[in-house]
């Protein structure tokens, strides 16, 4: 199976993302927000939702960090590990403004 791992135009802040060097990137380094592409399979890009998720939620377990994200479509939630170049000291205010977005899906 192709991992893909190209470089993007984000679709929310719209800036330049580089290729990720060691992972497969799939949210956005400066704005976290990314698109629900993949199914159950991390990388497999197996769902026709292509809704955006947002970051909710941080945790840092044995110096690593690990982000939930949930789609606003569907409410799929997973979590991802952040990438080295991930701009995480503005992760907790990018999480708070996406508390405020609307979401799609009702739980
Ligand atoms: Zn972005
Ligand atoms: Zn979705």
């Amino acid at each position: 199976m192709k991992k893909i791992n190209e470089n993007f135009i984000c679709i929310h802040c719209k800036q330049a993302v580089q290729e990720a060097k060691q992972t497969c990137r799939n949210h956005c380094p400066h704005c976290f927000v990314s698109l629900h592409v993949d199914g159950d399979i991390p990388g497999d890009r197996n769902t026709e939702c292509h809704g955006k998720m947002y970051p909710t939620a941080y945790e840092i377990k044995n110096g690593g960090m690990k982000i939930l994200f949930v789609c606003s479509k569907c409410g799929k939630k997973h979590w991802n590990k952040r990438a080295e170049d991930d701009e995480v000291s503005q992760l907790d205010t990018r999480i708070q403004s996406y508390k405020k977005i609307s979401w799609e899906f009702t739980n």
